[in-house]
């Protein structure tokens, strides 16, 4: 098997007796995958500071005995994203968002395009230039899309009548994973979604992401967002990270 040689994203890292480190990585060209980084807790210099959480690294990796581990053999830093770090907020989300790749994401299974929303997220997280808040909304309805969860918001999934027809709040049903209109919904899982929120939230689906830098969003929408999507992408994904409770925590 050749070295491994692309761009990665450092989601998890753990402690490997008393010198090493494991570490789960986000790759551009082979999805998620395991790397033990031999002496990296003895010396420092062995991997120049590039091991820290959420940094975007080079490595080189080489095969192991093991299939679903490899061997650190370079690693230099290309961004450290390091005001993350430094904000309680910032570290949630990033936790969060990692946390949510780390349950789906299978290992060696290329996903270039959950790699590089992480990327944006991350990079719009670091440097300021989109709130925390929005930029999770962003993140879990991209990832929504990108996973093949994409919400219904368009039309009543049952009579088909579209959202601007709908009148008042609008119901999302969680077990059909979309809106529905009062007269045909007679669920007990639902949310209730204004239609402010709804279009917005049909914008961040459907827009160029380099552009959603210019969306401005009213603080109630981003609640209600917030709220929904913190409910039904876990529920999409089967699991619940446990990062959302340090969050909720944080509120
Ligand atoms: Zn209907």
């Amino acid at each position: 098997m050749e070295p491994l040689s692309t761009t990665a994203i450092v989601l998890r890292k753990v402690s490997y007796g008393d010198a090493d480190l494991i570490l789960s990585l986000l790759t551009e060209t082979k999805g998620k995958i395991s790397v033990i980084a031999k002496n990296a807790k003895k010396s420092v210099k062995r991997f120049g500071g590039a091991l820290d959480l959420f940094s975007c690294i080079r490595i080189i990796a080489n095969p192991s005995r093991s299939k679903d581990l490899l061997f650190l053999q370079e690693a230099s830093l290309i961004h450290p994203y390091d005001h993350i770090r430094t904000d309680i907020h910032m570290t949630a989300y990033a936790s969060y968002w990692t946390e949510i790749i780390l349950l789906w994401v299978e290992e060696q299974d290329k996903q270039s395009s959950i790699y590089h929303l992480l990327e944006f997220a991350l990079e719009n997280l670091d440097n300021g230039h989109i709130h925390y808040d929005l930029m999770s909304i962003i993140f879990q309805i991209r990832f929504l899309v990108l996973t093949g969860f994409k919400p219904n918001l368009q039309t009543c999934g049952i009579c088909k009548k579209p959202l601007d027809h709908i009148n008042g709040l609008t119901v999302f049903d969680l077990s059909k994973g979309g809106i529905a209109c009062k007269t045909c919904y007679h669920g007990n899982r639902a949310f209730y979604l204004s239609k402010g929120t709804i279009k917005q939230l049909n914008w961040i689906i459907s827009d160029n992401i380099k552009l959603i830098q210019r969306l401005k969003i009213s603080d109630q929408s981003i609640k209600e967002s917030l709220l929904f999507l913190e409910t039904f992408l876990p529920q999409c994904i089967d699991a619940f990270p446990k990062s959302l409770k340090f969050i909720y925590s944080l509120r």
